[in-house]
């Protein structure tokens, strides 16, 4: 990537020559060895690669929770080391949201509440009919009451999807979302994801280490030790599968100490 190139409009996230490592001297590890990489406006994009690749990294580094070693960062056209501290946390407030693999919900609020607690926290009014669509979206009008012990894990999860989304971030970020649901529930979770990005225009950028949930994105990025080494357009469950079983072939071929 040409770092001097005007930034495009429509790309929502990106990071140039990202590198990142832990620790030092025999204990050092480049959990990120050069990334380039950019996330389109409007698009849901997986970062996909065997456990230990840097796809956490990656997503922390590029969300401002975590600084990189070397390279840069990007939220829009803000670059994040440059920023102090209190605009970062701005930032992350106004323009990012999170999806985690635990849905970290209040338990004493209700779903409603749950769902503009980051607005309301902010003193920011919430914009009611986005609000309105994005409960349409995911399903939880006849739950808006109810409070998360009430609900299942699948819904619980839609919660803090619409909860991401609520404050019309730049983009979300989603780390293994799926991670602790069956995979019925997992695939609500999933499908409300791309229709947010297809329907509502929204920006998702989500780690997995899971095929299915990769095949609802529009794009899949690879890692492997750190590097970007593929990507994929509209993929589906079996060429991400025979992709990363390509990898992992090279990897057991290649010299390990
Ligand atoms: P993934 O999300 O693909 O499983 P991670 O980004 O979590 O990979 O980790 C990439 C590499 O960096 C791994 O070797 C991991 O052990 C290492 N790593 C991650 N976080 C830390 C940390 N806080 N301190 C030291 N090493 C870390």
């Amino acid at each position: 990537m040409d770092v001097s190139a005007p930034v495009m409009t429509d790309v929502a996230a990106r990071v140039v020559d990202a590198v990142k490592v832990y620790g030092t001297g025999g204990t050092e590890v480049r959990a990120l060895d050069g990334v380039s990489v950019a996330f389109p406006a409007g698009r849901f994009t997986a970062i996909m690669g065997p456990s230990g690749s840097g796809k956490s990294t990656l997503m922390h580094c590029a969300a401002g929770l975590d600084s990189l070693t070397s390279g840069a960062a990007f939220i829009g056209d803000a670059e994040l080391s440059g920023l102090d501290d209190r605009r970062l946390t701005l930032l992350r407030r106004e323009r990012v949201g999170f999806v985690f693999q635990a849905f970290n919900l209040l338990p004493t609020l209700n779903v409603a509440e749950n769902i503009t607690l980051p607005m309301d926290l902010a003193g920011v009014r919430a914009d009611a009919a986005w609000v309105d669509a994005l409960i349409e979206v995911t399903g939880l009008g006849d739950r808006l009451h109810h409070r998360p012990s009430e609900l299942s894990g699948g819904q619980q999860q839609r919660v803090a999807v619409a909860r991401a989304f609520a404050g019309k971030p730049e983009v979300v970020f989603a780390d293994e979302p799926t991670g602790n649901l069956d995979s019925r529930s997992g695939g609500e979770v999933l499908r409300l994801l791309a229709r947010s990005a297809r329907e509502l225009g929204r920006t998702v950028v989500m780690v997995t280490h899971d095929p299915v949930a990769a095949s609802h994105a529009d794009r899949v990025v690879f890692l492997a030790d750190g590097r970007l080494v593929d990507e994929m357009a509209a993929p589906t469950t079996d060429r991400v599968l025979e992709r990363m079983h390509r990898f992992a072939g090279v990897a057991d071929e290649g010299v390990r100490s």
